[in-house]
């Protein structure tokens, strides 16, 4: 039996950073995930990286009006799926080589197969025992399945096989009012395809501050979205033209579409790893327990990513999985959680850090709202898109920055900013008084 000193269950952005970490200080580590193709794991293979390659095109089509009426002349005639697929596929498989390239460069070794805890010292990889001291288990999570609508890859798709589709369809009802579902509304409205995005929460992005949601909501009526808030699916009836979704919001009614898709939340990976071998807890979400130090209930055993109850982003992971690498070597440092960026590449972008209005004030905080509207940006109007606004949450007494919120382009660059004035606990004079390059959008903050 093969023994290490440490090793890595899944190849995702938590696991291969940790891995890469554990490598370099020179533990010899195995990094094991179910085919190479895997390496990269959800962010590579069907996340962050496809979604925005995809949405990448999307914004070029939202702009081209704005940039023919300055005399551009250009003519957006459509899409060629297939086309964009393959430059996905190929864009994948280069960012793949070089995440190979990094694990082989820390002397990280890799091993392919599906990984079962025997104990807290042994797994099983498809039939061959490994030994370790240590390990981490970085195993994501996968796409929620429910009965009403069951995953058929043809009429009924999740975001794992819309990547597979080679042409547009005429219609789309997208279920899931979450980062995933804006996001792929904004893609297929770009193209001209009927959406309809059915929330059943009173918002969009029930995480956010409602004027940001209602923002939302206003952008995408305006981009032809039909946007469904408070509304349940009673009914799903796949038939050889597309789906009647039947539903419940203000009324009754049918909904006819092509496709459906199911973007409905992900659960954490980890009912086939045989935790309790191991000795290791989790939630009765299946999340895996782990203390501030990404430690399980199993001292020598980690757990980090969207396997454990934290925001579910490829930056969280490789924040996590740097921390829990250090600290499975020797320490105790934790993660910034609390000032953790989360991000929708919709159109309008959404971006926030730090506490939003409605947390700030559930936990009683004396604070005042700060806002500044693109319209007032000259970098925002020479972009094509002066829509949007930001929005800081500053604490009365201090004038500390407790957190911000920015709806429109450049949002998920431009939210950097706000991340390292929420960490560095600065003033909102502070911020005003920094020299921004002009004409930035960055220059926003400037007016806040
Ligand atoms: C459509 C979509 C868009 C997204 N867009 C963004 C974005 O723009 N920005 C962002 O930050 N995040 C985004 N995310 C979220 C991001 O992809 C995840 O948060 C991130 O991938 C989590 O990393 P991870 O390492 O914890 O797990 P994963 O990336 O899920 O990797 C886990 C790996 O473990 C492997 N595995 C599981 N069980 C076993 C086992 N028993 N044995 C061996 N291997 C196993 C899996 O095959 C997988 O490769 C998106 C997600 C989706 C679905």
């Amino acid at each position: 039996m093969k023994h290490f000193d440490t090793v890595v269950i899944g190849a995702g952005p938590g696991g291969y950073e940790a891995a890469i970490e554990l490598g370099r200080a020179g533990l010899k580590t195995l990094l094991i995930d179910k085919s190479k193709e895997r390496i990269g794991g959800t962010c590579l293979n069907e996340g962050c990286i496809s979604t925005k390659n995809y949405l990448e095109s999307a914004s070029y089509v939202s702009k081209a009006s704005y940039f023919t009426d300055c005399g551009l002349d250009v003519e957006v005639r459509g899409l060629n799926m297939e086309r964009l697929r393959e430059k996905t596929i190929a864009l994948k498989n280069e960012l793949r080589s070089g995440v190979v390239w990094l694990l082989d460069q820390a002397g990280v070794e890799t091993f392919f197969g599906e990984a079962t805890f025997i104990d807290f010292h042994t797994i099983d990889v498809s039939g061959e025992k490994i030994g370790f001291e240590k390990c981490i288990i970085a195993t994501g999570a996968k796409v929620r399945e429910i009965p009403l609508l069951p995953l058929d890859g043809k009429r009924i798709l999740s975001s794992r096989e819309v990547f597979d589709l080679t042409t547009l369809p005429k219609s789309i009802a997208i279920i899931g009012g979450g980062a995933v579902g804006c996001e792929f509304a904004t893609f297929f409205s770009a193209f001209g395809v009927n959406v309809t995005l059915i929330a059943r929460g009173a918002q969009l992005l029930t995480g956010e501050d409602e004027d940001i949601s209602k923002a939302l909501i206003r952008s995408f009526k305006k981009s032809g979205i039909t946007v469904m808030t408070s509304t349940s699916i009673l009914k799903v009836h796949v038939h050889t033209e597309g789906v009647t979704l039947s539903v419940q919001g203000q009324i009754e009614e049918d909904i006819e579409c092509e496709l459906v898709l199911s973007a409905i939340g992900r659960d954490p990976n980890t009912q086939d790893l045989h935790l309790e071998n191991a000795g290791v807890q989790s939630s009765s979400k299946g999340y895996i327990i782990v203390n501030a130090s990404f430690q399980t209930i199993q001292q020598n055993i980690y757990a980090l990513g969207d396997c454990i109850d934290t925001p579910a982003y490829a930056h969280t992971a490789y924040a996590e999985a740097k921390i829990a690498a250090r600290n499975l070597i020797n320490g105790t440092s934790e993660c910034n959680h609390h000032i953790n960026p989360s991000t929708v590449f919709s159109n309008p972008q959404i971006a926030c850090c730090g506490l939003s209005e409605k947390d700030a004030k559930e936990q009683g905080r004396s604070i005042h709202i700060k806002k500044a509207f693109l319209k007032v940006n000259a970098k925002a109007k020479i972009n094509g898109d002066d829509s949007g606004f930001v929005k800081m949450i500053v604490c009365s007494h201090s004038d500390t920055i407790l957190g911000a919120t920015i709806i429109g382009g450049e949002a998920t660059e431009i939210i950097h900013e706000m991340v390292m004035a929420v960490e560095q606990k600065l003033t909102s004079k502070d911020l005003a008084n920094m020299i921004h390059v002009h004409p930035s959008v960055s220059e926003i903050f400037r007016y806040l």
